[in-house]
């Protein structure tokens, strides 16, 4: 089926989509108040979605803080949480359909293998995976038989550029194939690939406008494939610049200091934080404002497209 821009009348679904990989931290707090204010101030839907597939990074007292927080900022959102490791049974029927379609084939190899075969790839360090597994299986078994390993699935990739097009960026091309090659869908451990998981949910909660952090620009053309793949609709993209400190490096969560956990154990009112996301979004209203003080004229299209800085002075305003 041919990807479809989702239809500009329906109302507009977004999602707030936390990893409890570790603490949510200033960046964060942008992101959702920002993907939170566009739906709100259209009358839409908010979703909260906990990404917590990859059983390594995330730890489960992590799932209760980072909803914990997303309450702090004051932000509500529609339904309960999905929490996907909740329910693996939507991303395991797109396996099969990929699979079964031959969009997806079985690879047995393993992380060194891969690394031994291909230079990294320059932006993020991650391998591209060279084609190796491509033809030589028929299925998952078929693999165990011949290897006697477990086996990883991944979205065969065709050659050229996959256009992606994003309401503040405007239009992007990504070259997956020669980028990252063909992309695990599932590892071999088992566990859910990230850009299968987000395609599966956006779908079924109907997500009709993803605000994230534009490092995901990327990961939106791979999200295209596996949409086109499996005939779900796109949804319009909004990736906001990145906040930075002083020096213009990016925020991490292994930068603790500035944690919203910590922030609220140390008293912090909320509204501060809404007060800086505020005026990094060239709005005005006021120290204190509440986020429905923010709904009225919200577009987000207005948003500064360079990076949100984030000084010692706004520090310092947030924790005195
Ligand atoms: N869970 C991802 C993160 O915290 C966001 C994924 C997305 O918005 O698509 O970075
Ligand atoms: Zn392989």
């Amino acid at each position: 089926m041919a990807p479809q821009a989702s239809d500009r009348t329906s109302p507009v679904v977004t999602r707030l989509a936390p990893s409890p990989t570790g603490l949510l931290h200033l960046g964060h707090a942008r992101s959702f108040v920002l993907a939170w204010l566009h739906a709100r101030s259209q009358g839409g839907r908010v979703v909260l979605r906990v990404e917590d597939l990859d059983r390594e990074r995330c730890k489960a007292h992590l799932v209760e803080a980072c909803v914990r927080d997303i309450a702090w900022l004051g932000l509500d959102w529609d339904g309960e949480p999905r929490v996907q490791s909740r329910s693996l049974e939507p991303y395991e029927r797109a396996c099969r359909e990929l699979l079964a379609h031959g969009r997806a084939y079985a690879c047995t190899c393993t992380r060194a293998e891969i690394a031994a075969l291909s230079a990294p790839h320059a932006d993020d360090g991650e391998q591209r995976y060279p084609g190796t597994c491509r033809g030589r299986f028929t299925n998952p078994q078929d693999a165990h038989a011949q290897t006697g390993r477990e086996s990883g699935l991944r979205l065969a990739v065709e050659p050229g550029s996959v256009a992606v097009h994003d309401e503040l960026h405007g239009a992007c091309a990504f070259d997956v194939s020669s980028e990252v090659g063909d992309f695990l869908i599932r590892r071999r451990d088992g566990a859910i690939a990230y850009q299968l998981a987000v395609v599966v949910d956006d779908a079924l909660d109907g997500v009709t406008d993803v605000v994230r952090g534009d490092d995901l620009l990327p990961s939106a053309a791979r999200q295209a494939l596996l949409q086109r793949a499996l005939g779900l609709p796109t949804p319009r993209y909004w990736h906001l610049p990145l906040v930075t400190d002083e020096q213009g490096a990016r925020l991490s969560k292994r930068r603790g200091d500035i944690g919203l956990s910590q922030l609220r154990e140390q008293g912090v009112d909320p509204r501060t934080v809404l007060a800086w996301v505020a005026r990094s979004a060239g709005l005005e209203r006021g120290p204190r404002p509440t986020p429905a003080d923010l709904l009225s004229g919200f577009d987000l299209r207005a948003l500064p497209r360079s990076p949100a800085r984030l000084s010692p002075a706004d520090l310092a305003g947030l924790i005195s």
